[in-house]
């Protein structure tokens, strides 16, 4: 089964899935707060940024081997 990113709007958790091509779409339970994630999509949206252009912290998933909040400006 392919591994899919899922990220919590509540707590803004990511986190991983095994699931079949066919559930991908659907809404993942958070493991962390029990919210409905929505899937990321593969290539890397702004999802660690809101409205106001300020980077958001994401849990420890944040891009360790840069100072950019995300890994939208490295490969990492
Ligand atoms: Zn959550």
């Amino acid at each position: 089964m392919p591994l899919y990113e899922y990220l919590c709007p509540g707590c803004k958790l990511k986190f991983e899935l095994l699931r079949k091509a066919s559930e991908s779409d659907e809404m993942a339970c958070c493991p962390r707060c029990q919210n409905s994630a929505g899937r990321v999509p593969s290539t890397f949206a702004s999802f660690s940024k809101d409205a106001g252009g300020v980077t958001t912290s994401i849990g420890g998933s944040a891009c360790s081997g840069c100072d950019a909040g995300s890994c939208q400006s490295c490969n990492h």
